[in-house]
């Protein structure tokens, strides 16, 4: 048996703390990346990395944005109540992601941050246009947290309870992956989260990413507390 069969044999045997359908979804999404990239001609450990470091649970979450429609959503450049970012930690996201947003952001290290707007903002939003300044880098968190209805976000900002914004389907499928990937990799590679709020900081504080990394990686439990948070939301939903 190869080490890409191996891998293969590992993601159908994981299990994730998930709905059914969506750990399903997630499941298949990691069998075809692995499968496109043996096809592509990569080696099973470079297979591996990519799935340790969530590049496989990042492309699935945005392949399943992609599909969705926009219609009927308020969200737009310069609104920014969702990047006040309430609690300390501003949500998980995969080293890979972590990785892109520290390299987008380290060259603003010393400008004026989303902190000079408001307190709680992320430090990746411009504090005088409101705009992220690392759009193209952000994490799945950010492009899958929409709402029809800016007051709302702008009472949940002020930590105060509103219908209207939530987190879409495709988060959820992209938190089962990580979970799985986890699962099937257990003794041969880590698969870390990290916190978004602390990699944001790091990078505009001029920390190297080595640092950022260190200091902003999520300690195991917070990855099960988000997807216990992410079953409970789909449960809800059906
Ligand atoms: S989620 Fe809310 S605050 Fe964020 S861009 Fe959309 S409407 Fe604006
Ligand atoms: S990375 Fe960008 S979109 Fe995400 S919370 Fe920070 S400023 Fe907002």
């Amino acid at each position: 048996m190869s080490k890409s069969e191996s891998l293969g044999l590992r993601l159908g045997k994981a299990r994730v703390a998930s709905v059914p359908d969506v750990a399903d979804r997630a499941r298949r999404g990691l069998l075809a990346f692995a499968s496109a990239m043996a096809e592509k001609g990569h080696s099973p450990s470079e297979i591996a990395t990519q799935v340790s470091d969530g590049s496989a649970a990042q492309g699935i979450g945005r392949v399943g944005l992609s599909a969705l429609s926009t219609q009927g959503l308020a969200c737009a450049e310069g609104c920014a109540f969702c990047c006040i970012l309430n609690g300390e930690d501003g949500g998980t996201i995969t080293q890979a992601e972590a990785v892109e947003l520290h390299t987008a952001l380290s060259p603003l290290s010393g400008q004026p941050d989303g902190r000079g707007w408001h307190p709680k903002a992320c430090p990746a939003l411009d504090p005088e246009t409101r705009r992220c300044r690392a759009y193209a880098a952000r994490p799945m968190i950010c492009r899958s947290y929409v709402s029809g209805d800016v007051a709302a976000c702008e009472r949940v900002a002020k930590g105060e309870a509103a219908e209207g914004p939530g987190t879409l389907a495709p988060y959820h499928t992209y938190l089962a992956a990580i979970g799985l990937s986890r699962a099937a990799l257990k003794g041969a590679k880590r698969v870390s989260t990290y916190s978004l709020a602390a990699v944001a900081a790091g990078a505009v504080e001029g920390q190297s990413l080595d640092r950022t990394l260190a200091s902003a990686r999520h300690k195991p439990g917070e990855l099960d507390a988000e997807l216990k948070r992410s079953k409970r939301d789909m449960s809800r939903a059906s």
